[in-house]
């Protein structure tokens, strides 16, 4: 039997822990910090890991906590330009399920704990080194031996940084805000919002009861939110970069990479946290088959379409590409042609698991 060692309990090392158990595979699962982050982070849990969880009986823990999103709706000037039907996806789940990442994680962790599995957290992997087709790692002052590594350590993966992994893409110029705050505002409150405004967008989403996610790259977002809206108390306040990477290889020998440690895009989409369950899925089924040594090109593959069109799509709302002002007029026209494949990568149903 394999030793592995997954370094990172993020949703993605989570989640990568609790497939392996499930087939019967024991992982020792480090985590630097001492718990979960509090942050709501990825609210949208979609239909591909709420199936892909089954098996594991947190899909149903899930849908106990969260809300689910029917439809979408892009908005110019008060009107609504399209609506995405999002039950319509041909699954046993007809939503998008809106919950926050720390709920997710505590959720999986807690299914961890219930099959004798768990998180060894405040251990830090500083360095390791491949023997033999073996990992050496120093976790601490510990030195771990593993057939197999999974780096889920996130966007500034020591793992892939250790190996020397290139993360090529580009990243945008303008910083995105993020609050997380109450609202009493004139939309409807179990559905998701983009309103297009010059020269961006502002994403809002109820989290739960009145609080909200309120998301864009426009620096005074909350002055340009809908006529009527009563601002109330900011929960979460954040300014951040976005980048659309993808490693150069998400395999290197007997170390793998998985989640943000191997892409990175923008959270229009949806995809982050969902993409990094479907890699850990990915990486449990082919290690409990003996076929590890296919994880990476297969994963690249998807990883790398999914980025590339996460990053086009991302354009249009973005709206600082001259095409996208083109798009945005042309968008009641094209909708409809475009609707059953925006569904689709909303879902994170555009390609087959
Ligand atoms: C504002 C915002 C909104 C988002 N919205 C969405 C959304 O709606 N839907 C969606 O799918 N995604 C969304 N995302 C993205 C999502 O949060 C990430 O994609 C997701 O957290 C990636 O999970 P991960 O487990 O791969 O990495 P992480 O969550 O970053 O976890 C990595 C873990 O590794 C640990 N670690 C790092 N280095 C070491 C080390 N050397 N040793 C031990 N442990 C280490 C870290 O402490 C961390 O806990 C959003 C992100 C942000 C910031």
């Amino acid at each position: 039997m394999h030793n592995i060692l997954i370094s990172g309990a993020g949703p993605t090392g989570l989640a990568a822990g609790l497939f392996l158990k499930k087939r019967g595979i024991d992982a020792t699962i480090i985590e630097s910090q001492a718990a979960i982050s509090p942050h709501s982070k990825a609210l949208g849990v979609n239909p591909r890991t709420l199936t892909l969880l089954q098996e594991t009986g947190v899909t149903d823990a899930l849908l106990q906590k969260g809300w689910k999103a029917t439809a979408a709706n892009i908005w110019k000037n008060g009107k609504t330009l399209v609506r995405v039907d999002l039950a319509k996806n041909g699954t046993d789940y007809p939503f998008m399920l809106v919950l926050p990442q720390s709920e997710t994680e505590a959720t999986i962790e807690s299914a961890l704990n219930s099959i004798g599995a768990s998180v060894k957290r405040e251990q830090v992997l500083t360095e390791f080194e491949v023997q033999d087709n073996k990992v050496i790692a120093q976790v601490n002052t510990d030195t771990i031996h593993a057939d197999i590594l999974l780096g889920a350590d996130g966007a500034h993966s020591t793992v892939r940084k250790t190996l020397n992994i290139d993360f090529p893409g580009n990243s945008y110029a303008e910083p995105w805000k993020l609050y997380d705050l109450e609202l009493d505002i004139p939309l409807e409150d179990n559905e998701v919002h983009i309103l297009l405004v010059p020269k961006g967008f502002i994403f809002l989403l109820r989290i739960k009861n009145n609080l909200w996610r309120a998301l864009g790259n426009i620096e005074n977002l909350l002055e340009l939110l809908p006529k009527g809206t009563d601002v109330g108390k900011i929960h979460w306040q954040s300014d951040f970069k976005i980048s659309h990477r993808v490693a150069a290889t998400l395999q290197q020998g007997p170390i793998c990479l998985a989640g943000d440690a191997a892409h990175l895009h923008s959270p229009m989409g949806a995809r982050g946290m969902n993409l990094g369950i479907e890699d850990a899925y990915i990486f449990a089924k082919l290690l409990a088959a003996g076929e590890i040594e296919h994880y990476g090109k297969l994963r690249h593959a998807v990883d790398q379409r999914v980025v590339k069109g996460i990053s086009k799509f991302t354009q249009m709302p973005r709206g600082r590409v001259p095409w996208a002002a083109a798009a945005r007029h042309a968008l009641p026209f094209i909708a409809p042609i475009m609707l059953p494949i925006a569904r689709k990568w909303l879902m994170g149903l555009d390609h087959e698991v």
